[in-house]
């Protein structure tokens, strides 16, 4: 019976073992075609982009129940009615984040952290903020035994940005307020970029740049997000 060990140990073993930097994990072929089809060949191109979300693991931030739908080419419902955006739509805004590895990186709206955790891929170091508690903390030990260590989760209203931890390099809001928040403009660094929806039913993404002059808007793509709760609702 003993002798048994060392090849089951082996054999679990090999259940998670990292392949050319790619975790092995039985999911690998679903995420590598959602990267190819679903995200590059709608044309993100960022090489830096495509690795992260060929890495991160998106099925071990879905409820259980969703697990075998974590790739597929839609959102998916993660409880308390609140949604992981589409695979396509995180690698879409995180391209336009422009990010090059020594950011800061604020996100307001958790949810799952799988925005977060391609984020934590990218940049130095990323606050998230969720206002549901109970998707707050299980986002945060998620994270945490994904081993994304420069990934800091705050339960709370993110209208008001992280104003301790700023300026931010970029700044990423996941779900959609009616205006944009003008503390969040606040806490831009210069040079920095603030991608968000804004909106009603009709989303737009908006792409917003601050420089030495001033801010800078640009108008991305139409897009459905949840509402933004909390301030942003009594600010309208
Ligand atoms: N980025 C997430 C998807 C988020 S869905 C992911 O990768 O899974 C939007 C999230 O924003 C929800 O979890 C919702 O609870 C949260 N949210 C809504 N209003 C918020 C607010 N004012 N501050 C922080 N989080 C908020």
């Amino acid at each position: 019976m003993r002798a048994c060990w060392p090849v089951l140990v082996a054999f679990f073993a090999l259940g998670c073992h990292v392949q050319n930097g790619t975790p092995y994990d039985g999911y690998a072929e679903a995420r590598e075609r959602m990267v190819r089809d679903q995200i590059a060949g709608r044309g993100v191109h960022d090489p830096r982009v495509l690795a992260a979300v060929g890495h991160v693991p998106r099925h071990e931030l879905v409820p259980d129940a969703m697990r075998e739908h974590a790739y597929e080419d839609r959102p998916l419902p993660i409880g308390r009615d609140q949604t992981i955006s589409q695979p396509y739509v995180v690698a879409y805004m995180t391209e336009q984040l422009r990010l090059r590895g020594d950011e800061r990186v604020l996100e307001i709206g958790t949810g799952s952290g799988y925005q977060a955790a391609v984020l934590a891929e990218l940049a130095r170091e990323v606050y998230s903020i969720e206002i549901v508690e109970e998707l707050g903390e299980r986002a945060r030990a998620d994270l945490a035994r994904l081993g994304y260590a420069n990934v800091h989760v705050r339960v709370g209203d993110g209208y008001r940005g992280w104003p301790e931890q700023a300026p931010f390099d970029a700044i990423i809001v996941t779900a959609a307020p009616g205006h944009v928040p003008q503390p969040l403009i606040d806490q831009l660094a210069v040079g920095g970029r603030l991608v968000l929806p804004v909106g009603g039913l009709d989303q737009e993404l908006l792409r917003i740049e601050r420089d030495a002059t001033g801010i800078r808007r640009e108008h991305l793509i139409g897009v459905r997000f949840v509402p933004m709760r909390g301030e942003a609702e009594t600010q309208e």
